[in-house]
This record gives structure tokens, C-alpha cells and sequence, in this order.
């Protein structure tokens, strides 16, 4: 693929952090230079076996993926075989009886004659950690370090953040910022995220080469044989092989590689588990004659407007068997084909190290230092991951937005979101990244196990772990800090000085290995302490001493870069299929619904003026029939009637097709996005001038039914003309962070 300017740019723009980030490890750099480096590349391999994940459901009207990583590493499992998860049953939403909708003003509640201002200047930011599960240790970690306040039993009153270590599944909290947003489970399965990779890939293929070709199954199979066999017919010298992947599995679950589409397991198993078959990346870059992937950071801020961070640091996690490319002698060999942890730390060759440089799991920054002095341009690499993550985002956002509206309707009391994703990619011989996959749940686990004697097994305080997932955890919270802008703004003389007293980056980072090991010791003693009982007031106010006006003066500059809005300019072109997204959630009509029904649809084709002579009502009405049939069929989510997103997609495709003729797809549905847009911005104009005047009683002047009326009538709810919807500017202000 060839680079465009935007993402020359993009490097330049990345090439003072890849620098940092590959000097960071001044102890790392010294070993690895010390050691022969072995950057060289493979061919390819074979699947292997999982344990027991918990499967909890998200919503009981769903069936997500939505295992914390790691949960399985709770009890020790049995050596890596081909095993099948088995579905566990759906977790009970946890309840938090007590939690009432904020009553106006209680985050700053004053006492003692203190103003607002300086008593949300000295309060501490209160945190649930009540269902953190596996990501407790770290979580704790990170409150203590920033000084605020944790409720490990949840609270009676409500908590600034909320942090749940699965899933949204909370429908009774009503303020405050919870760290899951509503369906990111379910769009990051890899079913899902084939899907929505996919539709980008049709508009923008170059922009969307970093994910393997994938086909769904069983809906795709026929297709997979059809499009495999006109491959070869054309080159009968390619000798592909793909790697099935089951959509519900995670940690190399049920995963297998097969050399022809024949070699499926078809037998029983496709309807029960639909799966992903994708082509394998035969020839990966290797250390140490060993497949690595790398587990990136990245932290969804805010959905809308978009916020993307990016931790500088991430892991790289080692196959334990020297790589070959894939041979049908060798497709079988989990521990050379699949990079997964979780099965790596069954085999024998697994190396605990206590350094972040060695060992089977290393920092990321280790890798990129072993590179940069093996003359691999880092700053390209990184470059090309940052990009890789915001298209991803990217694709995903648009379905999150439906998911959001719906679970979080516009209007009613709810929580702020963020989330923590794990990406999972690996990088080509060429150094190309190729995305894996995205996880919604992460392990942020900080200890590993250690098998003292055979079939005994103690956990243990992992480094590498504790380096990069505290910094996450804790840079995440300082990010969604909701007093900070209150403290900025209250002592802006403080914040400014900051920038100027602190280190450079490579300096305090090369620092942080040696910080690490003192948190090890604090940690392991602190956590020991009895859990903090709940306290009767909401907001208590730290300490004279804790009053420090910028409360963050003691701690390491953030892990977390943004990426986005900073690169909006280059990446903002493929934001087609949100901007579809937002028609589509404007003619929803009812709130909470996330499908379009016939009439919403018509309303749309009618409010944007898209029915002509060549396209009558009655054909319109076909073809939202024939294409939400389809779906429909092929969707498990069986709990709305009516047209999802992607079929709405589709038919919007149809309709760019249909009236821009001659031009790439890109360009016919970015015609008619604007067209859409300028059409319903008229109409909202139209409607205001009405409005204004009181003539049409607040109904769109060609809105026929009630339900036709509500989604031509943005403006009534305070919605802006043009490019937005009223759940759009309502999530807007939601998401808008003080
Ligand atoms: P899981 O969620 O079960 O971990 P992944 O998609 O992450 O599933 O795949 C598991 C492992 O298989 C990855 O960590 C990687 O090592 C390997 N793998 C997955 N997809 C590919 C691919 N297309 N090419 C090469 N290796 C792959």
C-alpha cells in the first residue's frame, strides 16, 4: 500500500514519540544491545487449544463475548489440547440497589461555607470498584497513586467512575462515567469486526489491507470454496493457508489452521458456533526465530465527538516453539502458530523473566529498542500501528453510536462511557501491522501464575505486567479525571508551570523500571490492608495535607497519547459510514429501538428527497424488504424487527450507486451523505423558521404520520441543522467532557 501524505505526516508527527518510546527502557536498551538480535521471518503454522473462559452475557437479550482476558487463568488448566469452550451461564446483572439519579449539583456539594469551586478543588474523586474482578489489583494500584477515593464494596451514593472489569450491564446507574460502553462486546467479536472492517474495506480498500481477508461462516462458506478456487485456478502456485477462528472464542479457543476450505470441520459445529475463517499471515517477523504479537493500549475516551488515546507502551506476547511456515506436518503446533499467553504459558519452553526486555512477554518498547538498533525504522512502525488503531475505531463507531442511543437513550439520566480496548496485532516480515483482533476486555491482571511444584500454583507479581498496565489504568483515570478541569481552571498557574518542571519523557521513563520495582514492594504490603469501609459522605474532601491544588504534581507524565482529534484532518474522509450512522439513528423514531422499521425508512428516503420516476415508494419499499430479510436471516439478534445498520448500509450503498453512476463507491456515498445532509439540514432550517413563526405546531412542514414528524423533528429537541440528529447532539453533550 502505498503511504499517502496524510500519513507521511502522521509519521512525522509520531517519530518524537517512537523515538521516546524506543529509548524509553534505558535497561532494556542495555541488554538487548548486549545480546545478538535476531530480527528475521518465518512461514507459517496451526492452532491450538483455550480453557475455560467465562462467557458472561452482556445483555440477556444478546450473546457477547464478554470474558474478562484472563478470567480463565483463575484456576490452573489442563495442558493445551484442541479444546471447546462451553458457553457459561449468562452472569446476573449486578445490582446496585441504592444508586439514585444525581439530584442537580450533589458532585459539588458545599460544606462548611467552602465555595463550590474550592470544595471540588479539594474533594477526591470517588471510584466503584465493586466489579472490577481481575483488574482489581491494578485498579487499586492506580487510586492509591492518584490519591483518590475507592469504594471496593460499591456505595450507597453515587461514584464519580464506575469500574467494571466485564461489561456494561448496568441499567441503574445514572451518572458519573462507567469504563464500558453499552455493545462493545458485541462489536468486537470477530464476526462483527469482520463485518464492519469489511464495509470499510469496500469503500476504502488500500486504507482498510491491514486486516487478513475474512469470510463468515456457515452464511459464507460457499463463497470462501468459490473465491479460494478462482484464486488458485488463476495461480496454481499459491498454497494459501487460512486459520478458523470461533466467534465467541477467545485465548486461541477452538482455533485451528487448515491448508484448503475443505478442511473445515463442517460436521454439526458451524450452526451451533459460527466462526471466522481468515487468511493466515504466513510469514510473520520473528525475534528469536519465535512469532510474536504485540497488545496495544487504547483508550475510547468519548464516542462522540471521537477521542482515541493510545498508550505508548504495550506487550509482546512469544510463541514458545520456533516458527515454520505453515506445513500440514506442523499446522497442529499450537505453541509455533498462535501467540496467545494463555496457551504459551502451558508449554514447557515458557519463559518467566523479571525483565521487560526478556523472557516471553516483554514491553513493546523492548521490541521496537531490539529493532531500532537492528536499523528497522521505528518511527514508520509506529506510525503504521497508530493509523492501523484509528481505522479500526473508525469502523467501529458507527454501530457503537446505535448500541449507545439505545441502551443510554437521549434524554434520560446515564452514565458517560470510556473503555479500555486491547489490540492485538502482529507485524509482517515487512513490518507491516496486521490487526488480530480487538479486545473489549482486556486482561489488566498484574501477576502471573508460578507452578512452585507440580500442580501447585502460586500467583505472582508480574513486572512487565505491573509496568504497562498500571500506567494504563491509572493515565486512563487521570484522563477522565471529572474534577480536573474544575482544579485547571481554579489554579491555572499550576497546571501551565507543570509542563515546564517535569523531565523529558525519555529521561522519566528510562526511570520507570526502577520506579516499578519500589511499587512492587509498596503494593504487595498495601493491598494487604483491610478494604475501605463505606463512608457516609459522597464527596468527603481529602485531607489538609491531600489539598494539593494540583494533585497530580507527584506522578509521571501520561502514558496515553492522543491520537484523535489530533490526526482528525488526515483520518476524518473515511468517517462515510458514521455520518451514515447518524442518518440512520435519526429516523429511528423510538428511543431505545435499534432497527429502522418500514416507516422510518420511507421517512428517510422521503425527508432526503432520494424517490424520483426511476425510483417509486413502492420500489423503495422492496428493497428495504429483500435487504432486511437478508439480515435478518443472518443475524442471531433476532430481539427488534427491522432493518440494522449494516442493511442499512446496504441499501444506502445501493441508492449512492443508483444516482452518482461513474464514480469510485467512496465517492458515490460521499454524494450522497452530503446530499442527505443538506436536505434534512433545509428541512431543520424550515422547521426553525415555522417553529419560529408557529404556524406548523412544531411538525416538519412534509412529515405525514406522527412517527415521520418525530424524526424530521431534530430541532424540537435542540438538535443543530445539518449533519447531526437530535440523539447525535444529545450523546454530543453527554460525551462532552467538563
Ligand atoms: P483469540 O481471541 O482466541 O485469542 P485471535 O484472533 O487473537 O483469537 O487469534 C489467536 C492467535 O492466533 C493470535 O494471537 C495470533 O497469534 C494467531 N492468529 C490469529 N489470526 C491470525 C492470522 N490471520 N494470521 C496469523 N496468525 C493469526
Amino acid at each position: 500500500m502505498q503511504r499517502g501524505s496524510s500519513e507521511r505526516e502522521l509519521a512525522a508527527g509520531w517519530e518524537a514519540e517512537a523515538v521516546a518510546v524506543a529509548e524509553a527502557p534505558a535497561a532494556a536498551a542495555v541488554a538487548a544491545a548486549a545480546e545478538p538480535v535476531g530480527v528475521d521471518s518465518g512461514a507459517a503454522g496451526e492452532p491450538e487449544r483455550k480453557a475455560p473462559e467465562e462467557q458472561s452475557k452482556e445483555r440477556a437479550r444478546a450473546q457477547p463475548r464478554a470474558a474478562e482476558e484472563g478470567d480463565a487463568l483463575v484456576t490452573p488448566r489442563p495442558p493445551p489440547t484442541l479444546p471447546l469452550a462451553k458457553p457459561q451461564p449468562a452472569r446476573v446483572r449486578g445490582l446496585c440497589p441504592h444508586r439514585k439519579p444525581r439530584s442537580k449539583g450533589r458532585g459539588c456539594r458545599r460544606s462548611s461555607g467552602r465555595s463550590a469551586d474550592e470544595y471540588c478543588s479539594q474533594r477526591r474523586v470517588t471510584v466503584d470498584s465493586s466489579k472490577a474482578r481481575t483488574s482489581l489489583d491494578a485498579l487499586k494500584i492506580s487510586i492509591r497513586q492518584l490519591k483518590w477515593k475507592e469504594f471496593p464494596f460499591g456505595r450507597r451514593l453515587p461514584c464519580d467512575i464506575y469500574w467494571h472489569g466485564v461489561s456494561f450491564h448496568d441499567n441503574d446507574i445514572f451518572s458519573g462515567q462507567v469504563n464500558k460502553f453499552p455493545g462493545m462486546t458485541e462489536m468486537v467479536r470477530k464476526i462483527t469486526l469482520s463485518r464492519a472492517v469489511r464495509i470499510m474495506q469496500n469503500l476504502f480498500p488500500e486504507e482498510y489491507n491491514f486486516y487478513p481477508r475474512s469470510w463468515i461462516l456457515p452464511d459464507e462458506f460457499q463463497l470462501f470454496v468459490a473465491q479460494v478456487r478462482m484464486v488458485k485456478d488463476g495461480d496454481p502456485s499459491w498454497k494459501p493457508t487460512f486459520i478458523v477462528k470461533p466467534d465467541s472464542g477467545c485465548q486461541g479457543d477452538g482455533i485451528y489452521l487448515i491448508k484448503d476450505p475443505s478442511d473445515i470441520r463442517l460436521a454439526g459445529t458451524l450452526q451451533s458456533r459460527p466462526a471466522v475463517v481468515q487468511e493466515y499471515i504466513c510469514k510473520p517477523l520473528l525475534i528469536d526465530k519465535l512469532k510474536f504479537d504485540i497488545r496495544l493500549y487504547v483508550l475510547l475516551k468519548s464516542l462522540d465527538p471521537l477521542e482515541i488515546y493510545i498508550a505508548k507502551d504495550g506487550l509482546s506476547r512469544f510463541c514458545t516453539e520456533p516458527y515454520q511456515e505453515p506445513s500440514p506436518k506442523n499446522l497442529h503446533h499450537t505453541f509455533m502458530h498462535l501467540t496467545n499467553y494463555s496457551l504459551n504459558i502451558h508449554s514447557g519452553n515458557f519463559v518467566h523473566s523479571d525483565s521487560t526486555s526478556t523472557g516471553s512477554k516483554r514491553t513493546f518498547s523492548s521490541i521496537l529498542c531490539r529493532l531500532s538498533s537492528k536499523g528497522v525504522d521505528i518511527k514508520k512502525v509506529w506510525s503504521d500501528i497508530i493509523s492501523l488503531v484509528i481505522k479500526t475505531v473508525i469502523a467501529l463507531t458507527p454501530e457503537l453510536k446505535v448500541f449507545y442511543q439505545s441502551d443510554i437513550p437521549a434524554g434520560r439520566p446515564g452514565p458517560t462511557c470510556f473503555q479500555i480496548l486491547g489490540f492485538d496485532i502482529l507485524l509482517m516480515k515487512n513490518l507491516k501491522p496486521i490487526l488480530l483482533e480487538v479486545n473489549a476486555n482486556p486482561s489488566m491482571r498484574i501477576e502471573h501464575e508460578q507452578e512452585l511444584s507440580p500442580g501447585v500454583f502460586e500467583n505472582v507479581p508480574s513486572l512487565v505486567d505491573e509496568e504497562v498496565k498500571v500506567a494504563v489504568i491509572r493515565d486512563t483515570l487521570r484522563l477522565m479525571d471529572p474534577l480536573k478541569n474544575k482544579r485547571e481552571n481554579h489554579f491555572p498557574d499550576i497546571y501551565v508551570d507543570r509542563k515546564h518542571r517535569f523531565p523529558p519523557v525519555s529521561d522519566r521513563m528510562s526511570s520507570s523500571v526502577l520506579q516499578l520495582s519500589k511499587l512492587f514492594v509498596a503494593r504487595s504490603q498495601k493491598l494487604k490492608q483491610p478494604a475501605v469501609k463505606e463512608e457516609p459522605s459522597d464527596s468527603e474532601p481529602a485531607s489538609a495535607s491531600d489539598a494539593n491544588p494540583n494533585p497530580e504534581a507527584h506522578l509521571p507524565s501520561i502514558c496515553l497519547k492522543q491520537v484523535f482529534p489530533k490526526y482528525a484532518k488526515q483520518f476524518n474522509y473515511l468517517r462515510l459510514v458514521d455520518r451514515m450512522a447518524n442518518l440512520f439513528i435519526r429516523f429511528l423514531g423510538i428511543k431505545g429501538t435499534m432497527k429502522l422499521g418500514p416507516t422510518g425508512f420511507r421517512t428517510f428516503i422521503r425527508n432526503c428527497k432520494l424517490s424520483s420516476s426511476s425510483l417509486s415508494m413502492a420500489a423503495v419499499d422492496i428493497l428495504y424488504i429483500d435487504i432486511t430479510r437478508r439480515w435478518n436471516s443472518m443475524t442471531l439478534d433476532q430481539r427488534d424487527s427491522g432493518m440494522c445498520l449494516q442493511g442499512f448500509v446496504e441499501a444506502f450503498f445501493y441508492l449512492a450507486q443508483r444516482k452518482f453512476k461513474m464514480l469510485p463507491l467512496h465517492e458515490q456515498v460521499a454524494s450522497l451523505v452530503d446530499l442527505c445532509e443538506y436536505h434534512l439540514s433545509l428541512l431543520d432550517e424550515k422547521r426553525l423558521v415555522c417553529g419560529r413563526s408557529g404556524t406548523s405546531g412544531g411538525r416538519a412542514p412534509d412529515s405525514g404520520t406522527p412517527q415521520e414528524a418525530a424524526a424530521s423533528a431534530p430541532l424540537a429537541q435542540g438538535t443543530p441543522p445539518a449533519c447531526t440528529n437530535s440523539a447525535h447532539k444529545v450523546s454530543n453533550s453527554r460525551h462532552a467532557l467538563s
